[in-house]
């Protein structure tokens, strides 16, 4: 299905009925917290679902997604509420909101951490890094769990510890015909690994067990952005592509194009102005730090090095009050197997064009344990991918909407010739079925038989949807 496919079944079921079976509030279009319940992450996204379940426990999920299921109706999963796209939400239908879902449970002497679904990374960072661990996750701390686990998880431990699906042990899930189970490396495998990778397409999680790993000194890393003016793109860029490689996987960094933000700790006179940089996070023992963080705080001409020793969970929420909820967003992605000259070439003459403050640039590295991941082993599949790239056009005002979407488009034609193809499916926005196809390349297929088995009605199709019938169209 097409994310802009009209709905199908009924705009209208009778609720009291199901709001009856809940215990969590069941919040319909004449109810007060309507309006702020049907908001997501992404205030560009203006849907009008018929209800929010704020479910209560995976009794009331399971009533949802029989409900849906009986009366035809649009069913939309909300974690987080970041996904750009606005996944979350979706006119008519109706939204199981699993945010009031926060509870985890960490086993510091098995070294897992297991979450319920509406949990986010600032949520989990803080339960795991106070006992030195953490599971592989993003680069914020409001964004959910669920969905960025669903679409693979990448984030300053990819180098060193794989994506997020590469630390999932387990996961809590909901089916189409409302049962429950838990999937595993042995029970379901096929689902645990379509899940991995494959989105909300199978089901409902309502929790998940993640192994974690001990990281710097009891918790604390070594981070922090090293910041050089815009003009120096060019040389930052060739200079980055060579040296990551080199570079032990304890020490990751991924590089970007933004303004510096007008607030502490930047210095003022640096506000506005915009740069190329690169956020480093070094994991391993602090004595061999200096000797290795060296090279990065020296090379160039920077005009901020903000390296400093933190706790993890501090650098994960440390963009969070940048990006508020209530930001108009448009992105487009790719991922990219080298940073070509060309390349460089485009980034140059768009980064110069940033349209607002914060709209911004960002590469991620999938290498090291990542990249040591075959390819056929979860539904992610780009594990050759060298970097996922991402450019956002970010601003509070509604007004901004079309500029900073044209910039975003307009960077993404020009540099997607020197892209691999397909782009990490977390930061697709709706570009049609040959995108998601491309994303998931020769493990489309697999996905689709999987997604044959367990959901195949395409119950769960508000999300980039693996579609069942597609052979047959
Ligand atoms: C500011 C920002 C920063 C980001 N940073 C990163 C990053 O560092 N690394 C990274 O990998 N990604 C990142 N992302 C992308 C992010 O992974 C996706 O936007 C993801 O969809 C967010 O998950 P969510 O639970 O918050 O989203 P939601 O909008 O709640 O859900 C998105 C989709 O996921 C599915 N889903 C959600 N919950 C469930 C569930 N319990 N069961 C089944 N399906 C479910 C549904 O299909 C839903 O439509 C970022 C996004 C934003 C906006």
């Amino acid at each position: 299905m097409s994310l802009t496919s009209p709905p199908r079944g009924p705009m209208t079921a009778p609720y009291d009925e199901l709001a009856a079976q809940l215990r969590g509030p069941l919040i319909t279009p004449d109810h007060p917290e309507y309006d702020q319940a049907r908001r997501v992450y992404n205030a560009m996204i203006d849907r009008h679902p018929s209800a929010v379940a704020r479910v209560h426990d995976a009794i009331d999920v399971r009533a949802c997604v029989l409900f849906a299921r009986e009366y035809g109706l649009e069913l939309a999963i909300r974690g987080g509420g970041h996904n750009a796209a606005g996944l979350g939400t979706w006119d008519g239908a109706l939204v199981i909101d699993l945010s009031t879902l926060r509870s985890t449970t960490v086993s510091p002497d098995e070294h897992t951490v297991r979450v319920d679904a509406g949990c986010t990374w600032a949520d989990v960072d803080h339960a795991t890094v106070g006992f030195g661990m953490a599971t592989p996750s993003g680069f914020l701390g409001s964004t959910g769990v669920a969905g960025l686990t669903l679409g693979g998880g990448i984030g300053y431990l990819t180098r060193r510890f794989g994506l997020t699906v590469d630390n999932l042990l387990s996961a809590d899930v909901i089916l189409p015909d409302g049962s429950f189970v838990t999937a595993d490396a042995t029970t379901h495998p096929d689902l645990f690994w379509a899940l991995r990778g494959g989105g909300g397409n199978f089901g409902v999680v309502t929790s998940f067990t993640f192994r974690c790993h001990p990281i710097g000194e009891q918790g604390t890393v070594i981070a922090g952005p090293v910041l050089y003016d815009i003009a120096d793109t060019a040389e930052v860029m060739r200079w980055y592509r060579e040296l990551l490689p080199s570079l032990p996987e304890e020490l990751s960094g991924w590089i970007g194009l933004l303004t510096i933000p007008p607030a502490p700790p930047f210095p003022e006179e640096l506000w506005g102005r915009k740069a190329c940089g690169i956020v480093w996070c070094y994991t391993g023992p602090h004595d061999r730090a200096e000797e290795l963080l060296a090279q990065v705080r020296e090379f160039g001409s920077p005009l901020v090095v903000g390296l400093q020793a933190m706790p993890f969970n501090v650098l994960q929420t440390a963009f969070d009050a940048l990006y508020p909820a209530g930001l108009q967003w448009y992105w487009r992605a790719d991922f990219v197997k080298e940073i070509s000259d060309e390349a460089i070439e485009v980034h140059r003459e768009y980064g110069a064009m940033l349209p607002t403050g914060h709209s911004t640039m960002h590469m991620y590295p999938i290498d090291g344990a990542a990249a040591r991941v075959a390819q056929e082993e979860t539904a992610f599949a780009y594990r050759d991918g060298g970097w996922a790239g991402v450019i956002v056009g970010v601003d509070p005002d509604p007004a901004n909407a079309e500029l900073i979407s044209t910039w975003a488009k307009e960077y993404w034609t020009a540099l997607h010739p020197t892209s691999a193809g397909g782009a990490y499916v977390n930061f697709l926005m709706d570009e049609g079925e040959d995108r998601v196809r491309a994303s998931y390349r020769e493990n489309y297929p697999r996905l689709e038989e999987v997604k044959r088995r367990y959901d195949p009605d395409n119950l769960f199709r508000v999300n980039h949807n693996i579609d069942p019938e597609w052979d047959a169209s």
